[in-house]
């Protein structure tokens, strides 16, 4: 029960409405509701040329009229129609560019959410079920931010029908009118609830369709393409993907009966409400000798009448169903921000300038965890230090990061820039005052250059060659054809180029310098490089940062040795502080784990050396980084 109320649409039918006219209105897409109204006037006009056509071509022959006369009605009525037809044609054609105008905006709204809401939100369940409702609402013409003019359209035209039938038929038998209306009533509420089971039906519905799709992307998915040959999962897969699909057609089946006992009642209640208004129209024509062309255009009337009362019914249900799914929309896009942006302070920092972050009494836990990832964190980074934070998987050295970026507040304390709290300024140009290279890499496909400077226009190249050059990535580039405007991702660009992972690795290293901060992060890009190649790439960084507060994390301990100052994470907190020497020096788990990888990455290059005479992998691997740090590694791969 309580499950059902948390998924009432926040916002009514009508407030959707307003919204999406508000929008439209907003984007200068004033012709969108102009148009609706003209589409509704002319079908009302097309409408009641179409009612009156038989009855006065008849009444004219009833009443032995000339043939021109006879001619004149016909083709008055034809005309009319014809330039009816040719208008709406004209309108509907037109009524099209702008409604893909503002599903295309709206589109645009919901991307720029994304790509811009406080980061916390991107774990939040509501947020992501809202993201893909949102996004399924803007996918193609059908969808409701565009066919939604549509039905508002036919609702008009169906409301000015139902006003224009009902004082045509006032002059009749009252009982008509209540007997169309009761049973057309008691189909809409059919409908309308048929809608609301649907809705509430269709996250499990497209929970299961995603399961089948997800399966059945596995067969072309080429990252797991080698194990899926080499264990034979395709059985395995087929399986899983039958289970899928038995439990969607299962799901589809519920859904599909209930629909068919709606569609079952609605056909009732129609033909209900036909034969009783014929019923009473017949007697009533038989009653008072009314003229045959009356009587053709009462016939007509009750059918319009009924076809009206239907049609607004069926339109308001069709409303109530797209509205439904633009609450979600609007919901959405209103999603709260915890961060502050542009509403907050301004914030500029000159990077050459030495600045100072603190966390001070940080903890934090994620939400719905039963306890903090990190408690009570007391750390300062002092204008130009390097600060190295080490620890097992899962000691919270990311979580760490995302609290000095600011991509998370802490849960308990503060992060303070040059001593003051950050949550007061505008969260982006926080977020400004950072250079990072993370765990997954985010090439775009673009070209080379615009993956550096992170936009299409105002390149400087003289920066870029730099910066790439400094990341050791010009030779690889040079080599290209195209070179910096070589395109990234074939599946893109068919004569694009796909980067290896160290080349990406450096190409992300290149976009950080470039982008030339008052903080550098670099968060444990190994999954692509051996450790010799890590440990030269954290030496070559530390090169290129000097002067500039910077943080490294690593798992390698050797990586980071050259730091001021090492942070060994461990049970939610720093257990061990100290330069590396300090810290062999204190015999702690620092030194333990530094002991045992050094062993371990020793025993592996031994094994190199016994079994690879030829010596294609480094010779010398030196665990402890020093190597790299003097600019002898090389990547390998
Ligand atoms: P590290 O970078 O040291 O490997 P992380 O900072 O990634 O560790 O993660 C620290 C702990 O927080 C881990 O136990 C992990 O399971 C947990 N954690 C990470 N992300 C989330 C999340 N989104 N929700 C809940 N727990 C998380």
């Amino acid at each position: 029960m309580k499950k059902k109320e948390s998924e009432k649409p926040r916002y009514s039918m009508w407030q959707c409405c307003a919204w999406m006219a508000g929008f439209a209105w907003s984007r200068k897409e004033k012709k969108v509701l102009v148009l609706c109204l003209l589409q509704a006037v002319l079908a009302v006009f097309s409408n009641l040329v179409n009612l009156y056509l038989a009855p006065a071509i008849l009444s004219a022959v009833e009443r032995r009229a000339s043939f021109g006369e006879l001619l004149t009605v016909i083709f008055g009525f034809v005309g009319a129609l014809m330039i009816c037809s040719a208008a709406s044609a004209y309108v509907n054609a037109n009524a099209l560019y702008g409604r893909v105008t503002v599903r295309t905006a709206i589109l645009g709204e919901i991307n720029r959410k994304c790509c811009t809401t406080s980061y916390p939100n991107l774990m939040e369940d509501r947020f992501s079920k809202l993201k893909s409702r949102a996004r399924s609402c803007t996918q193609n013409n059908r969808e409701p931010t565009e066919a939604v003019w549509n039905t508002l359209s036919k609702l008009l035209q169906n409301v000015a029908g139902f006003v224009i039938y009902m004082c045509l038929l006032a002059t009749l038998d009252g009982r008509l009118m209540a007997a169309i209306l009761v049973t057309a009533l008691l189909g809409y509420f059919v409908n309308k609830r048929l809608a609301v089971y649907e809705y509430r039906n269709r996250e499990e519905g497209g929970k299961l369709n995603g399961k089948i799709w997800y399966q059945l992307d596995m067969g072309g998915r080429q990252d797991i393409a080698k194990d899926i040959r080499i264990f034979g999962m395709k059985p395995w897969i087929d399986e899983i993907t039958q289970k899928a699909i038995t439990a969607y057609r299962a799901f589809r089946r519920r859904i599909n009966n209930v629909q068919i006992w709606g569609g079952i009642l609605d056909l009732v209640l129609t033909f209900l409400r036909n034969g009783l208004a014929y019923l009473i129209l017949i007697r009533l024509v038989l009653a008072e000798s009314m003229s045959v062309s009356a009587f053709l255009l009462y016939f007509s009337a009750v059918g319009g009448f009924s076809a009206r009362v239907n049609g607004i019914l069926e339109k308001m249900t069709t409303l109530y169903r797209q509205c439904l799914d633009l609450s979600s929309v609007m919901e959405f896009l209103e999603y709260p921000e915890p961060f502050r942006f542009e509403e907050g302070e301004h914030l500029e920092l000159s990077p050459d300038q030495g600045h100072e972050l603190k966390l001070d009494h940080v903890s934090y836990r994620y939400p719905g965890a039963k306890e903090d990832t990190l408690t009570d964190i007391c750390l300062t980074i002092r204008p130009g230090e390097k600060i190295a934070v080490v620890g097992k998987n899962g000691a919270g050295k990311t979580t760490l990061v995302k609290l000095i970026c600011g991509l998370f507040d802490p849960t308990k304390g503060r992060v303070l820039l040059d001593g003051r709290d950050i949550r007061v300024y505008n969260r982006r140009e926080y977020y400004a005052q950072f250079a990072a290279v993370f765990q997954e890499f985010s090439l775009l496909a673009g070209t080379i250059a615009a993956n550096v400077t992170q936009t299409e226009e105002g390149q400087d190249m003289s920066r870029i060659e730099e910066c790439v050059k400094k990341a050791g990535l010009e030779e690889k580039i040079s080599s290209l054809k195209d070179g910096y405007e070589t395109y990234l991702n074939r599946r893109v660009y068919e004569d694009g180029t796909e980067l290896s992972g160290g080349e990406t690795q450096k190409l992300m290293l290149a976009r950080a310098l470039y982008k030339n901060a008052a903080f550098f992060i670099l968060d444990e890009p190994t999954a692509a490089l051996d450790p010799i190649a890590e440990a030269d790439m954290y030496g070559k960084y530390d090169q290129m940062t000097k002067g500039r507060s910077a943080v490294y994390i690593s798992h390698r301990l050797a990586s980071t040795r050259f730091c001021d100052r090492i942070l060994l994470l461990d049970g939610h907190r720093i257990s061990e502080e100290g330069s590396h020497e300090e810290l062999l020096e204190l015999g702690g788990m620092y030194a333990g784990l530094f002991a045992l990888q050094s062993r371990y990455y020793q025993e592996k290059s031994d094994e190199w050396h016994s079994g690879n005479e030829a010596g294609c992998y480094g010779t010398d691997l030196d665990v402890s980084g020093a190597h790299g740090q003097e600019g002898g590694a090389h990547e390998h791969r």
